[in-house]
């Protein structure tokens, strides 16, 4: 078994095994016509059942092999220029270098002692994302897993900062549009189940700041205590972003700590035209950024800043075997002193070799490339009678729903558009995503790959518009 092991005596077979799995993505990348097979789980899963994971194939390329049957073969391929869901990216090639040299070294990012170069390397990230964000000379941060862990660790700073030690009395302000791992960090904090206020958004789907403004003011009179504001800079929904200068203002004026989540908007740190879009991010206490969105950048890339890296204490858990107190007199560089993790993946890498291949710049133009493609969707669709588009985007995505040209009901409609973006994923020949607004079930594209055409928009749309015309014509039959 020996021989699997990664050593000086097995690096030809290192070599031979990982060009394997390379050419097996290189084949599919030129193969696959489609974003998906329309594979179901009932299709998918005795696949998978059957394989006997107690009798091993021995060789790499038999397990690519079945690799290709029970994964490849069927897997949603987010380079494909009709893949249009979620917020994932087609990654860039230097990144995925980076992935096959982390894993393999496989430094842990925890101490200075698993990771030597490493730990200055993400240091380097680090300071570089602070210095676009324009945080100041104190400012620090960490890699995370993602945004979800990003945005707990700046709520966990933020609730340790909070001048209180009633938790039930701490209040977190988030838009309506804010993202859903804010109540989910609420309550693994322990704060109590009205915690997070929700303030109201404008046609903009950007939050209101007046509303903001007499929530924190009936959160003062009430003996309240206002934790954090959490301002998103590209909603997950609709790209919006909130009017970071007013609410920096506003956390000034009652000396609560801004959040910025920035998960999906911080591709504009990048961006030669569009950086103003996110003026007003350098009032944040603490910010997070997924560099696995905008950035182009493999799963998972992402980290989270702060304006004081003195904050970053309320992390800060010794151990004697790992890192003991005196590292800190020694000036050791241990870099879980400031993550909630501990063993650590060495995600900046990536971002490091994007940087050092392509630079900044190169990263800021592929993703104004997919701002300019929703732009001129939302011309597409606004001047479509077939569709309602909800608002003009500010990033890259696109929300909108199908209505029939025939008066019908509003939950027929509803229904009509659910069905349309199940039978695209059931065809595969597009993936879109759902989402609702005011109740209403409306489908979202998110731009993301700049391969991504008008046209390919404007096929998708009419592949929408069929499906959602036939479900009608068949359910209208039926009522009648
Ligand atoms: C995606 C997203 C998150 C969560 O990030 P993950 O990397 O998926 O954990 C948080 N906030 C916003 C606005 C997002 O779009």
């Amino acid at each position: 078994m020996r021989a699997h092991l990664l050593n000086d005596a097995t690096a030809e077979r290192y070599r031979r095994s990982v060009t394997e799995g390379v050419e097996r993505v290189a084949a599919k990348l030129t193969s696959i016509r489609k974003p998906f097979t329309g594979a179901t789980p009932d299709t998918l899963a005795p696949l998978v059942s059957a394989v006997d994971l107690d009798r091993p194939l021995g060789d790499a390329s038999a397990a690519l092999d079945e690799l290709e049957e029970v994964y490849l073969r069927d897997a949603v391929y987010f380079h494909h220029p009709r893949y249009l869901a979620h917020l994932n990216c087609p990654v860039v090639i230097p990144a995925v270098v980076g992935e096959a040299v982390l894993s393999a070294v496989n430094s842990s990012l925890d101490t200075w002692d698993q990771s030597a170069g490493g730990t200055l390397i993400e240091r380097r990230l680090i300071d570089w994302t602070v210095g676009r964000i324009g945080l100041g000379a104190s400012a620090d941060g960490v890699f995370t897993s993602g945004g979800t862990q990003s945005n707990l660790q700046a709520l966990l700073l933020a609730r340790e900062e909070a001048k209180t030690d009633e938790s039930a009395k701490l209040r977190v302000f988030a838009s309506e549009c804010g993202h859903f791992s804010v109540e989910k960090s609420a309550t693994l904090l322990g704060l109590g189940p009205d915690a997070v206020v929700s303030v109201p958004c404008d046609r903009d789907k950007r939050m209101r700041t007046v509303a903001l403004a007499a929530e924190l003011a009936r959160c003062r009179d009430e003996g309240l205590t206002p934790m954090a504001v959490v301002a998103t800079a590209g909603t997950t929904d609709f790209g919006s972003i909130d009017p970071l200068p007013e609410i920096a203002a506003l956390c000034a004026q009652y000396g609560v700590w801004l959040h910025v989540d920035a998960a999906y908007g911080c591709g504009l740190l990048a961006s030669t035209t569009r950086r103003t879009l996110l003026d007003g991010i350098e009032h944040a206490d603490s910010v997070t950024v997924d560099y696995h969105k905008s950035f182009f950048q493999p799963v998972s890339s992402s980290a989270v800043l702060v304006r004081d890296r003195a904050t970053l204490r309320h992390a800060t858990y010794h151990a004697d075997y790992l890192n003991p107190r005196r590292t800190v007199e020694e000036r050791i560089p241990n870099q879980v002193d400031k993550s909630l993790q501990t063993t650590r993946r060495f995600d900046a890498l990536k971002l490091w070799m994007t940087l050092r291949v392509m630079g900044a710049d190169g990263i800021g133009e592929l993703f104004d490339e997919v701002c300019d493609l929703a732009a001129e969707g939302w011309e597409l669709l606004a001047a479509d009678p077939r569709f309602d588009v909800v608002v003009r985007p500010s990033l890259s995505t696109l929300v909108f729903r199908y209505i029939p040209e025939r008066v019908t009901g509003p939950a027929l409609i509803d229904r009509a558009n659910l069905h349309a973006r199940k039978a695209l994923f059931a065809s595969g020949e597009a993936v879109v995503a759902g989402t609702s607004v005011n109740g209403r079930q409306y489908l979202k594209f998110t731009l993301l790959n700049p391969e991504t055409t008008v046209r390919d928009i404007s096929a998708v749309l009419d592949l929408i518009a069929g499906h959602a015309e036939q479900y009608l014509g068949e359910n209208l039959v039926h009522a009648s």
